[in-house]
């Protein structure tokens, strides 16, 4: 026999018996979203390649080496997308969304990276993201952190800590940078490889390396904050007035960076220490170059990306009880007028109990056998129909997880009952 085929290394499947998680995830997080009035954006999972290496940048790790880049049959290159802002930002310019209007957007979906598979990292993974156009003040920086404070605050999760720092104006990093790489060069020997590579191309990005033999000579670099100018600082001061005026809790952590131009101003992360080396849960900030950058009209942007994967972990890590799906009734059918009767009344319970959950027996089977099935169906309640019930316009209530014992009713009886029973719960 041939050897079965197996998925692709760090792509999961998410099986029936953890949907039900997702669906809780996806759910609370979209509600906290719509509290805000942000709108959902769909967009297309492959892209032309161009678009991620002018987006986020020929020298990042994306780029150089994470991204899952084909020919297709005419010979394009495209890209599976590894995250969601350049899709969006790609989208709204297609479309004009972004001239003279503001958007609150946001998107969920699978992202596609050849990293090292590992626990909270994957070769596809999930995220939801929110993109703002068109709105250049901290306002709007403070409402899409509380936004984030809000998903994990309706999930339960607690002891993530919200990093913050400023990046400044883009002339004032030319000039950080310039320090930056000038110090980094008086200690080249002490840099690692990737850190050696990236002095000429993407120095900032060497203050976000996640080797322990870099670190003190991180912490010893120049600090972003001493080189702000005066607008940045304002813009960073009313910030963090509007979080001190919420009650947020915050770090300012000088060495979060992006690496890229077109970002300034505010970043922040979220990270936690309950999930190992993956700790980052959500990350965004503001990118007020980057529509111009990729060709449009300058266009204040902000956003933030986070990971469902190490979400749904954080959940489990603090044992956070979820909904699962289950049906509330588990239908029985003995013989075939049960079965035949029993189908249409499945109908018929349906049309008149909303958000009524029955799954009914298929596939005939013994009383013991069908009650196993009804057992691990999960479901709260059975309904019984045989030859006698049939007969006599009847059905039999059960339950399922107490001693109650059962109930004859009239078949015409049972949709109020199992409305007051719903109501009920
Ligand atoms: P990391 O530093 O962990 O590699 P990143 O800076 O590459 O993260 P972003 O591009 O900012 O991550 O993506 C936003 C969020 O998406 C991350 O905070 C994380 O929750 C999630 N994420 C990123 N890469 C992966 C991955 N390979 N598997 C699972 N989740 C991921
Ligand atoms: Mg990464």
């Amino acid at each position: 026999m041939a050897k079965s085929i197996q998925a692709v290394r760090g792509m999961n499947d998410i099986l029936p018996g953890e949907t039900s998680r997702w669906q809780y995830l996806e759910d609370t997080l979209r509600e906290v979203v719509h509290a805000y009035g942000y709108q959902e954006i769909r967009l297309p999972v492959l892209e032309k390649t161009e678009l991620f290496k002018r987006s986020i940048g020929e020298v990042t790790d994306i780029v150089e080496k994470e991204m899952y880049t084909f020919d297709d049959r005419n010979g394009d290159s495209l890209s599976m997308r590894p995250e969601g802002t350049a899709s969006c930002v790609r989208a709204c310019m297609q479309h004009g969304l972004l001239h003279n209007q503001v958007q609150r957007l946001w998107y969920a979906g699978p992202m596609f990276r050849h990293e090292r598979p590992q626990k909270g990292r994957y070769r596809q993974f999930h995220q939801i993201g929110i993109e703002a156009f068109g709105m250049a003040g901290p306002d709007i920086d403070a409402e899409i952190i509380f936004m984030s404070a809000r998903m994990w605050q309706r999930l339960g999760l607690q002891g993530a800590v919200l990093q913050i720092n400023s990046l400044g104006s883009v002339a004032a990093r030319v000039v950080y940078r310039t320090a930056l790489v000038d110090y980094l060069r008086a200690h080249e020997d002490a840099l690692d490889e990737d850190s050696r590579r990236r002095l000429d191309s993407n120095p900032l990005r060497i203050l976000d390396s996640k080797n322990p033999a870099m670190q003190g000579l991180i912490e010893a670099a120049p600090r972003l904050p001493d080189y702000l100018d005066d607008e940045s600082r304002e813009h960073f001061a009313r910030l963090c007035t509007l979080l001190d005026a919420a009650g947020l809790e915050y770090e300012i952590n000088p060495r979060l960076v992006r690496g890229l131009d077109y970002y300034s101003n505010t970043v922040f992360e979220w990270v936690t220490d309950q999930l190992g080396a993956q700790g980052t849960i959500c990350a965004g900030g503001r990118y007020d170059g980057l529509v111009e950058y990729l060709g449009g009209k300058p266009t204040p942007a902000f956003g933030f990306a986070l990971g469902l994967e190490r979400l749904l972990a954080l959940l489990e890590a603090g044992n956070i009880g979820i909904p699962v799906q289950q049906p509330h009734v588990y239908l029985v059918l003995s013989g075939q007028a049960a079965v035949q009767r029993g189908m249409v009344f499945a109908e018929q319970l349906r049309d008149a109990v909303p958000g009524l959950q029955l799954q009914s027996n298929c596939g005939d089977g013994s009383f013991k056998s069908q009650f196993k099935r009804a057992d691990k169906s999960g479901a709260q309640l059975a309904l019984v129909m045989g030859d006698d019930e049939v007969a006599e316009g009847n059905v039999i209530l059960k339950s399922l997880r107490d001693e109650s014992g059962q109930t004859t009713l009239a078949q015409q009886d049972v949709a109020a009952r199992l409305q007051a029973l719903l109501e009920q719960t």
